[in-house]
């Protein structure tokens, strides 16, 4: 199970204000992830975001890491 522990990830893509509360909590899995070429089974607890900015039109958003996977080879190659 992993967070993100980033304090860009707060960071509303709309306005760029770091968001100070959650909203909720969601848990995905993503499929694309890998290590050494080994596929691993990943939780990644995500977090919705409030944004505060009054101006800002977006509201919430959910955090996302500049870091992403670029894929990996096949299983056995
Ligand atoms: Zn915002």
């Amino acid at each position: 199970h992993v967070f993100t522990d980033d304090e860009t990830a707060r960071g509303c893509p709309a306005c760029g204000v770091l968001a100070t509360r959650v909203k909720e909590c969601a848990l995905t899995s993503p499929r694309d992830l890998c290590a050494g070429g080994e596929p691993i089974t990943l939780l990644w607890h995500k977090r919705r975001w409030v944004c505060r900015e009054r101006l800002c039109s977006r509201g919430s958003f959910t955090e996302q890491t500049p870091r992403s996977a670029p894929g990996c080879g096949r299983p056995g190659d």
